[in-house]
């Protein structure tokens, strides 16, 4: 048997499976998929295996291949879908196709972990035979790996049989600091009569343990954790262990998979009665669950419209096709309301990834869908990787976000995967939202997807009503504070009525610099080319991405003048404004300062649900998701200070952030206002979203986007380079361009090379090529050969060259 292997070592030059034979005592356990350590050189490997190909023992004898070592896994972590998805990732994301395979696996596979051996049921007296290694696993039930290869040297290759016939199976220590694995559980031993007696028999002092026995008797045949005895029935270990040495009790470890919602219930939530629109959008999406066939739907409803409600209906109907629904939300709206209502509708069905949870409990996740033991995957972007055998619906909520984008090599986006895998599993694809991306919507409009609306809040409840002012004009009226008049009128109305409001800084390519307003010198990183970001609570400047952080200087370094401070508006100073405008106003602050630590962003929610606070003050943040039926008002300050940014979306974005905020006020019974404060309000994003108006939107921007040659009129590649010397990463970026110029196609235009934007990061230069092109249909294997050619300049330069593939950063 050989196994085709690829490796570890995510460079072009060993981008392609090595055959390796596989000797026999790994032939049980080894599959497609499967992880494995091969014999790479003179090192050792992490692998996997791609490919199984059986041959004569003659044609073996013939090939001098290194044999496979070892299989990592009782079952592969990849399925076969998700391999043949890594190696179309690889070709249209350029990237090595084991990077991509990375991408789908969870990090305590790719770590350092222990690896255990552990006895299943089926191992017995009866089943050990005279196998050392059984007798002793029989005894113990599990053994760290490494011991066994070490003291039944004998045995060790029988182990691959013995997991295969299920008798063994190897289990991963995670060390992990936050919940632990291994659970106490307490069961009673002793029959109901029995029970009775012994209850009696107890001494009158021993007030705990008949309190135990008393739990077993109204609750016969139950085991409970020894934790939820001390937490709920305040017993402590040693009137555990009195009754265990009486042999009345067993004391029992058990395995418990790290559920973050373990100590939650969740409400169970009925389905409503289905408004019209609702139902005439479900109809053709359940039909094609129902058809088993792929089917594209963009779901365009304004935000209140019962889009979720739509996105749970086919997932309930999907799973009763008896078939598995992966839903991908952005990373910042995996709220615990979302999971509650997914928890609330299917249960112990529901597996949920984010980026929140310890990399234990990830793992635990994963195991319940590789283990099938889920249906259901709520997620961020990389669920959609969610090793689901029969996938019949993918939903994409929010799918405009650009955080379904990776930023980071493989610079996949999500939307493109799942539409690759709807296709592979004739399934479903839906995707919603009430700003679509305008790549989205045109190609819904040319019917690529099925276009459905919704245009009406659920209840006919009134879009709120939105108010711009124009901070402008508030400046000449001599009113200098963040607030407008007419923001500040309503805050205090809400006071008065006690009703809740949001307020939203539009942070977005803004912060808080430090800048003399002497000379105008602003503080920049040393090594990046950017300007330091002021932090309030230890009065420091710190760069953004390297993390370089100085003490904010007392005199300007420039012209020694005292008039040096940070510029700009954070949500600190937000709060204290607001504390000073509005004495005694109850604010709860969500930013990065706030929300730090694990748990804290759930906990400031719930405070606001609680009614603890006036006002929840945030970023982005604060923009999704969130739903809270005594909000009445959203202020927006500073709308417009992402319509500034070097960046083509900029308008887009602006669009979205001012609709999403709109979209907090009066989602309940309590009608809404919004207030947008900004310096330009006959700009038409501004003006399309106070109007809730996204075709007209949609319309203005296109014509943009075909005037300056950008998405979805053109397709762009951009190729960054970065070295420590300026003509080394200069050169780079020519040989690049050289090569690709004579090559592309006539209507493809190559900018550049330039200076990146941001021009240097960490003391390395950074230079760029950016391609637009509209028809390019070899374009992936174009810039596959110029890489080749590229790294044959590159072996003694080191240049660092990145590929991305419709860029979403363009920094
Ligand atoms: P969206 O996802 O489009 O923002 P939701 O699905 O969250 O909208 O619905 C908005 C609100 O309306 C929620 O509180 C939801 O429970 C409620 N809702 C949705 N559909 C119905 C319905 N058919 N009948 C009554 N209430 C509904
Ligand atoms: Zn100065
Ligand atoms: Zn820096």
């Amino acid at each position: 048997m050989i196994a085709q292997v690829i490796v570890d070592v995510p460079v072009n030059r060993t981008n392609r499976p090595f055959d390796y034979r596989v000797p026999d005592w790994l032939t049980p356990i080894i599959n497609v998929g499967s992880r494995v350590i091969v014999p790479f050189g003179p090192r050792k490997l992490q692998g996997y295996v791609v490919g199984i190909l059986t041959q004569s023992a003659e044609a073996l004898e013939s090939t001098r291949i290194k044999d496979v070592e070892q299989v990592l896994d009782d079952t592969p972590p990849l399925t076969a879908e998700l391999l043949k998805m890594s190696e179309w990732m690889s070709k249209q994301y350029l990237c090595p196709w084991v990077t991509a395979v990375q991408a789908m696996i969870p990090a305590v596979l790719k770590g350092k972990s222990e690896k255990w051996l552990t006895a299943t049921d089926a191992l017995d007296e009866e089943t050990c035979g005279n196998s050392g290694l059984l007798w002793e696993l029989n005894r113990k039930r599990h053994l760290p790996l490494a011991e066994v290869e070490k003291q039944f040297p004998d045995e060790y290759m029988l182990v691959p049989g013995w997991i295969h016939s299920g008798l063994l199976a190897t289990e991963y220590q995670v060390t992990d600091r936050i919940t632990r694995k291994q659970q106490s559980f307490v069961k009673c031993l002793l029959e109901k009569e029995q029970l009775a007696e012994a209850i009696v028999s107890l001494p009158a002092r021993a007030e705990q343990m008949r309190r135990v026995l008393l739990l077993f008797a109204e609750h016969e045949g139950q085991t409970f954790s020894v934790q939820m005895m001390r937490d709920e029935h305040g017993i402590s270990r040693s009137p555990l262990k009195s009754l265990e040495a009486k042999g009345w009790i067993a004391i029992e470890q058990v395995e418990v998979y790290r559920d973050p919602y373990a100590n939650r219930r969740f409400a169970e939530k009925p389905k409503p009665q289905f408004t019209p629109l609702q139902q005439e959008v479900l109809a053709p999406i359940l039909q094609s669950v129902q058809s088993q066939s792929y089917a594209s739907y963009l779901l365009h409803g304004v935000t209140g419209s019962g889009k979720t409600e739509v996105y749970l209906e086919a997932i309930e109907q999907t799973l009763e096709k008896g078939r598995e629904a992966i839903f991908l939300v952005p990373e910042i709206s995996l709220t615990p309301q979302m999971v509650e209502r997914f928890k609330g509708r299917f249960g112990a069905d529901v597996a949920v990834l984010h980026s929140a949870l310890s990399s234990g409990e990830r793992f635990d996740e994963w195991r319940k869908i590789i283990r099938k033991q889920v249906k259901v995957v709520v997620g961020a972007r990389s669920a959609i990787f969610a090793p689901f055998q029969n996938v019949g619906l993918i939903v994409i909520d929010e799918e405009h976000e650009s955080s379904y984008k990776q930023e980071e090599t493989p610079r996949y986006h999500a939307r493109e995967v799942a539409i690759w895998r709807a296709k592979e599993n004739d399934a479903v694809l839906l995707m919603g939202s009430a700003t679509p991306a305008l790549e989205t919507y045109a190609l819904a409009t040319r019917g690529r997807y099925t276009l459905l609306q919704m245009p009406d809040r659920v209840g006919n409840r009134p879009m709120p009503e939105v108010h711009v002012v124009d901070m402008r004009e508030e400046l000449q009226a001599q009113n200098r504070s963040m607030f407008s008049r007419k923001l500040h009128e309503m805050i205090e109305d809400r006071l008065r009525k006690g009703e809740q409001m949001v307020i939203f800084l539009n942070r977005r390519g803004f912060s808080t610099f430090v800048m003399c307003r002497s000379c105008g010198y602003t503080m920049r990183c040393i090594h990046c080319d950017i300007s330091l970001t002021y932090h309030k609570t230890n009065h420091t400047a710190r760069c953004h991405y390297c993390g370089y952080t100085i003490a904010q200087p007392a005199h300007c370094p420039e012209c020694q003048s005292e008039h040096i401070r940070f510029f700009g508006t954070g949500t600190q100073k937000v709060e204290a404004e607001l504390a000073k405008l509005f004495p005694g106003i109850r604010v709860i602050r969500m930013d990065v300062d706030t929300t730090s630590r694990k748990g804290s962003h759930e906990e400031l929610l719930n405070k606001f649900r609680a009614g603890q606070g006036d006002v929840l003050l945030g970023t982005q943040m604060i923009a999704k998701g969130l739903d809270f039926p005594r909000v009445t008002l959203a202020g927006i300050i500073a709308a417009d200070t992402s319509l500034h940014l070097p960046d083509f979306r900029a308008a887009e974005k602006t669009f979205q952030l001012l609709t999403q905020v709109g979209g907090r006020a009066g989602r309940h019974e309590l009608e809404g206002d919004v207030v947008i404060q900004t310096y330009t309000p006959e700009h038409y994003s501004i003006i399309h979203a106070t109007r809730h108006d996204y075709p007209a939107f949609y319309q203005d921007e296109m014509l943009q986007r075909r005037r300056t040659g950008y998405p979805p009129y053109f397709r762009l590649v951009l190729i960054t380079f970065s070295h420590e010397d300026v003509p080394v990463v200069i050169r780079g970026a020519h040989t690049m361009a050289d090569y690709l110029r004579p090559r592309m196609a006539q209507t493809t235009i190559l900018l550049g090379p330039v200076a990146s934007p941001i021009a240097r990061v960490k003391d390395r230069f950074r230079f760029q090529v950016m391609l637009k092109y509209r028809d390019e249909p070899h374009l992936a294997e174009l810039l596959a050969q110029a890489t080749a050619a590229f790294e044959e300049w590159n072996k003694q330069q080191k240049v660092l060259m990145t590929i991305d593939v419709d860029p979403y950063v363009l920094l």
